[in-house]
């Protein structure tokens, strides 16, 4: 593949994440119906991004810091990054307040959730970065997933949910779309993703309920990261993806962030709708992180990765 277009899926990534993660925000925790009338003027992105980018730009900025996986750097820019407006969850707060009080990033998760960890799919959200760093080497982007999502999320189905996301991601950016699924299914260890991994294929024609019904749209990763990756293979464009995952309403900002993240990661940045790239480059204007910096970011572990 020629270097250029690989740019631009490592930009698309990123970009698609946030644009994902902001169009879903507004609508979170609504029904099928509500999300329809909330968007029947239009898909306007009119939202600010919500926790799922601001720690995807944590892990990119750590990777790109420590030229790789750092547990303990990536818990400070976490910290250093977190702002209570973005909406992070109960179990995250908790481990972020441990963490900045000193605690070890590989013993403050598992404090939540009754001494098991999180399985929420909040690792799951932010690992794209992660996918694309170590997209050319499965053992150790199977093993850094599981790593960095234990910073926050140390229950197996969370970690493995989001090894999975960060899998596709990879995958998507290889452009290997077709033989996503097998890939996939020789990799994953738990039960109830192989189960959900395997049913993608049958349900393509699948209205949302039964869909919502046999994969899920909460914030479960195992309830969401295949909702993601069967956003991404049911059609053949980053908007038409993008749009059907949010429209199943529940836990949509997350869905609409990793749908993004590996639809971006196939299309490349050019595919994202220019009116959602302008409305992302506005949090830059609010004095935020908006799209250029998240462009940056991408160019940076394109740089690193390839030393160029
Ligand atoms: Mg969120």
């Amino acid at each position: 593949m020629i270097k250029d277009a690989l740019r631009s899926r490592f930009r698309g990534a990123l970009v698609g994440s946030a644009v994902g993660d902001a169009l879903g925000a507004p609508v979170e925790g609504c029904t099928i119906e509500e999300v329809g009338s909330f968007y029947e003027n239009g898909w306007e992105l009119k939202s600010h991004y919500t926790d799922d980018t601001e720690m995807m730009i944590g892990v990119a900025e750590s990777l790109i810091e420590r030229h790789g996986f750092d547990g303990a750097d990536m818990a400070r820019k976490f910290i250093r990054n977190y702002h209570a407006w973005r909406h992070y969850g109960p179990g995250t707060r908790a481990v972020l307040k441990w963490l900045e009080a000193g605690e070890h990033w590989e013993v403050a998760s598992k404090r939540v959730f009754n001494g098991e960890g999180s399985y929420g799919n909040g690792a799951a959200m932010r690992i794209a970065p992660i996918g694309l760093f170590y997209h050319d080497d499965v053992d150790t982007l199977w093993e850094i997933a599981h790593k960095a999502s234990h910073i926050t999320h140390s229950h197996v189905l969370g970690k493995e949910g989001a090894a999975i996301q960060a899998y596709s991601v990879a995958l998507a950016l290889r452009g290997q779309r077709e033989g996503m699924l097998t890939c996939l299914g020789a990799r994953i260890k738990e039960g109830i993703y192989r189960n959900k991994i395997s049913k993608i294929e049958r349900l393509m024609d699948a209205d949302r309920e039964l869909l919502i019904e046999e994969l899920g749209n909460d914030e479960a990763a195992f309830n969401s990261v295949p909702t993601a990756i069967f956003s991404f293979l049911r059609f053949h464009s980053f908007y038409e993806s993008v749009i059907y995952a949010i429209s199943l309403g529940g836990d949509t900002d997350t869905i609409g962030a990793m749908t993004g993240a590996i639809s971006g990661a196939y299309y490349g940045e050019e595919a994202i709708p220019q009116e959602w790239l302008t409305a992302l480059a506005k949090a830059e204007d609010e004095g935020g992180k908006g799209l250029r910096y998240i462009e940056w970011l991408a160019d940076e572990l394109y740089r690193i990765k390839f030393n160029v």
